[in-house]
């Protein structure tokens, strides 16, 4: 194992990257997009299924990634059920920032105060930014649900 995986470790991202949840690929799913991070040989594809208002209904994975990729897409997954696109972009944005070390700048993004339940469970991603390769790994699900309610079915981080 990596040096910076093994200190990025915590209980949290092991349980999740063992046990990743929504990891299926479900029927009725009519958005997916693939998500490639070449850098680190990530690849989800994830399926979205919107309904009325454009709440997310139903997100799920599948793919093969490191523990930080699959962690990362096992809680996007979870968060995102049940929220608009709005919702979730504004999200995608703050945890962004977070990776990317820049949550407390003048320009930070702060998704909306009942969310904050949400980024608290994201935070345990948030060392990542200690390691910018790391950084899109975290990213990668989050990156692929976007592409795949924009109608992209391909994303990459390079
Ligand atoms: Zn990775």
């Amino acid at each position: 194992m990596e040096d910076d995986i093994r200190e990025l470790y915590q209980e949290v991202i092991l349980d999740h990257g063992k046990n990743p949840r929504n990891f299926r690929h479900p029927e009725d799913a009519p958005l997916e997009a693939h998500g490639n991070n070449p850098l680190c040989g990530d690849k989800l594809t994830v399926y979205v299924r919107l309904g009325d208002g454009e709440k997310i209904e139903d997100a799920a994975f599948e793919g093969k990634g490191c523990a930080i990729s699959i962690a990362s897409a096992s809680m996007m997954t979870d968060i995102v059920r049940g929220k608009s696109v709005t919702e979730m972009e504004a999200l995608f944005e703050e945890f962004h920032q977070m990776c990317m070390g820049e949550e407390e700048g003048d320009n930070a993004v702060v998704a909306a105060e009942e969310f904050a339940d949400d980024m608290d469970k994201l935070r345990v991603l948030s060392g990542v930014k200690q390691y910018p390769m790391r950084v899109k790994c975290a990213t990668l699900a989050w990156h692929t649900i976007n592409a795949a309610i924009h109608g992209d079915t391909d994303t990459s981080t390079e």
